[in-house]
C-alpha cells in the first residue's frame, strides 16, 4: 500500500472503517482506530484526551473519536490544505443507518474533485445500501492505482459506471484490467 496524497490514505481508511461497522455494528473508537492506522503503517505520534495524531513520511492524521462519530483528518505532511480530506463516520438517525464519507477538510481550497460515493449500512440489518468503489493504492511504473477487488468491480459494474473515475468523477479508460482517468492521474486496477 502507498500513502502519498492524502486521497490514498482516505479511501482504504473509509473501506476498513466500512469493514468495521458490517461486522461490529457500530461506529470505531480510539483503540480500534489505532489499530487501523497501525495496520496501514502509520506512526502514532501524540495521544491526548482522545484526540490521536498519525504520521507517515507525507501524510499527517488527526483522529477524533467521539463514540457516535468519528472524523479523522488527513493532511500532506507539507502542511498543504488544498487536498486535505476529511473521512467522517457517522450514525444518520433519520436515515437509519450508519454512513462513512469522505469530504474535503476545506472546500474553499480543495483543488481537485472528489467524487467518492459514500458508503451506507442500514443500522438494522447491517446490509449495504451503496456500493461505492474503495480500494487501496499501489505503485508500478505507470504510476498510481486504485487497487480494487474482483467482488467491489463487479458491484461497480452492476450499480454504477466503470467509465466513471471513483476517485474524481472524470471519465475513465479502460485497457484490459486497468484504467486510466485523465483528470486526476490516478488510474484503477482490478486485482488478480
Ligand atoms: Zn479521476
Amino acid at each position: 500500500m502507498k500513502l502519498y496524497e492524502p486521497v490514498t490514505l482516505a479511501m482504504p481508511l473509509a473501506k476498513r472503517i466500512g469493514e468495521f461497522i458490517l461486522e461490529e455494528g457500530r461506529i470505531p473508537e480510539g483503540d480500534e482506530i489505532r489499530g487501523f492506522m497501525r495496520e496501514f503503517g502509520l506512526e502514532e505520534s501524540c495521544l491526548e484526551r482522545g484526540m490521536a495524531v498519525y504520521r507517515t513520511k507525507f501524510l499527517v492524521a488527526l483522529a477524533f473519536p467521539r463514540g457516535e462519530n468519528v472524523v479523522i483528518d488527513v493532511i500532506s505532511s507539507s502542511g498543504e490544505l488544498s487536498d486535505a480530506l476529511e473521512v467522517i463516520a457517522y450514525r444518520d438517525r433519520e436515515l437509519g443507518a450508519f454512513v462513512v464519507e469522505i469530504l474535503p477538510a476545506n472546500d474553499l481550497e480543495y483543488g481537485g474533485n472528489i467524487g467518492v460515493e459514500p458508503i451506507i449500512i442500514d443500522e438494522k440489518t447491517l446490509e449495504p445500501e451503496s456500493f461505492p468503489v474503495l480500494g487501496h493504492f499501489e505503485e508500478d511504473e505507470e504510476g498510481l492505482f486504485l487497487v480494487i477487488d474482483r467482488e467491489t468491480y463487479s458491484r461497480w459494474r452492476e450499480n454504477g459506471d466503470p467509465h466513471t473515475c471513483p476517485i474524481c468523477g472524470g471519465e475513465l479508460a479502460w485497457k484490459g484490467k486497468k484504467a486510466y482517468c485523465r483528470d486526476c492521474g490516478y488510474g484503477v486496477r482490478v486485482k488478480g
